[in-house]
């Protein structure tokens, strides 16, 4: 949904810096004169940001990793209930944040 709203958001830069018209909410076009490219320009960020923070969520996503300080053993976060170590039944931890304090 983020990637859709992040394409027509760049088309929209582009029909707008293109032509110089916007096409708002009750369907009547406005001449935008000098304003097109600085508006042209946030519709290109936005739509980029909107494809970027999706591909970014997938990644994080998958990297996320805990381990339990206790018995040692590692676990991906997908696996995990509440972030509980099915063996001790207590709280794991971030695996970066458990090598980082080492
Ligand atoms: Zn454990």
């Amino acid at each position: 949904m983020n990637i859709v709203t992040g394409i027509l958001s760049i088309v929209l830069a582009y029909i707008i810096f293109d032509t110089g018209i916007y096409f708002g909410y009750y369907g009547y076009p406005i001449d935008l004169g000098i304003f097109r490219i600085p508006l042209s320009i946030m519709f290109l960020i936005f739509g980029l940001y909107m494809i970027f923070k999706r591909k970014n969520n997938l990644f994080n996503k998958k990297e996320k990793y805990l381990i339990c300080p206790k018995c040692k053993e590692s676990f991906s976060i997908l696996d995990l209930k509440d972030s509980i170590c099915p063996t001790c039944n207590i709280i794991t931890i971030d695996i970066d944040e458990y090598y980082k304090n080492k």
